[in-house]
């Protein structure tokens, strides 16, 4: 219905949430963006609100400039072009395709690499236009707003896919820990439930989350604070999904002999490191940044299948309420670890 409106009344403004400076995003009218050649217009049916957006909102990276659309966790429906009414997932990194790490299908690591939300304006709106080669179809009858969850969850699917590789046994015969209980760090924690994992245990310092990550039951789940004898000396894998100095050297110090330290989070690059125990124990440190293609299609499929639960824990609110999304988030006081908003309710 929405997408017949929308063919039969073409519209030259659209509503957005624009980040307009720091700590301020505001509801307003944009113009609505028009295809260039090879792009497809897509309009928004939910969009996830990432730990980047929020970096950006507290003015800290110097990559999003406003005034800025952010958001780039987004599912669609295709409106102009050979692929009108398609569902899709858009992958949001934008890369040359040519380069050797693209040629290598390492897209991710592309030097020319840019992110819709950041050098492009971002799905924080009713519409946005991408190339078509971004898109990925949805399966029938996926619930958008679990599409939505797709570019955490690839990055999840990401950073483990390159853990495995690095660990001395099968991940199904050892013990995790995943500190940050956002949606990458829930989805990792899933992911090696999935996988067979031994032992996940999940840390964060927000009660709400904690709480959260209890229901979801995944995994077994402590304050760092409270509990710090828990950070012991014994997983053969760590996922740091925060990436600050203290929950760096917490990895350091939990991580076992032999074990792997996967760094995701892009909190603060500096800061003290324990070398040494990294030296002695022969720790493997990997960083990880985003997904390839392939990983977008793999985790889309996870998450239509059931593989990663129910996905309740999801909240959704609509786009015309994204500033208090913004700041409710900002004062940590939301127990869900991942916010959709949705522009066309
Ligand atoms: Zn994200
Ligand atoms: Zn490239």
């Amino acid at each position: 219905m929405l997408m017949e409106g929308f063919l039969q009344n073409e519209q030259k403004h659209m509503k957005a949430l624009v980040y307009t400076s720091a700590n301020k995003v505001t509801y307003r009218d944009e113009p609505s963006p028009e295809p260039a050649r090879g792009e497809a217009k897509i309009l928004i049916d939910a969009v996830g609100i990432c730990g980047s957006d929020m970096h950006a909102y507290h003015g800290e990276d110097a990559r999003r400039v406003p005034p800025l659309i952010l958001g780039h966790e987004a599912a669609g429906i295709v409106v102009s072009g050979n692929q009108t009414g398609q569902r899709v997932v858009l992958n949001p990194l934008i890369t040359c395709g040519t380069c050797k790490d693209c040629r290598d299908g390492r897209n991710n690591l592309c030097a020319e690499r840019k992110l819709i939300g950041m050098n492009y304006p971002g799905a924080f709106a009713e519409y946005i236009t991408i190339h078509e080669k971004n898109l990925i179809p949805m399966p029938e009858g996926m619930n958008p707003v679990h599409a939505a969850l797709t570019e955490p969850a690839a990055t999840s699917l990401h950073a483990l896919h390159l853990a495995q590789r690095s660990l001395h046994r099968p991940i199904s015969e050892g013990r995790a820990l995943v500190i940050g209980g956002g949606s990458v760090g829930l989805l990792a924690a899933l992911l090696l439930r999935s996988q067979g994992c031994l032992e996940i245990l999940l840390c964060d310092t927000n009660p709400l989350r904690r709480e959260t990550a209890i229901q979801i039951g995944c995994c077994n789940v402590f304050d760092p604070d409270q509990e710090p004898e828990n950070i012991n000396n014994s997983f053969e894998l760590v996922i740091d999904a925060v990436g600050m100095e203290t929950t760096r050297s917490m990895s350091i110090r939990a991580v076992r002999p032999g074990g792997v330290l996967m760094h995701i989070g892009l909190q603060h690059g500096s800061g003290d490191c324990d070398f040494r125990k990294i030296t002695l124990s022969e720790i493997t440190v990997i960083g990880t940044y985003t997904y390839t293609h392939r990983d977008l299609q793999a985790a889309l499929q996870k998450l239509h299948s059931g593989t990663l639960g129910d996905l309740t824990w999801i909240e959704e609110r609509p786009l015309a309420e994204g500033a208090s999304a913004f700041s409710d988030l900002n004062g940590g006081r939301l127990a869900a670890p991942k916010i959709v908003l949705l522009p066309h309710v």
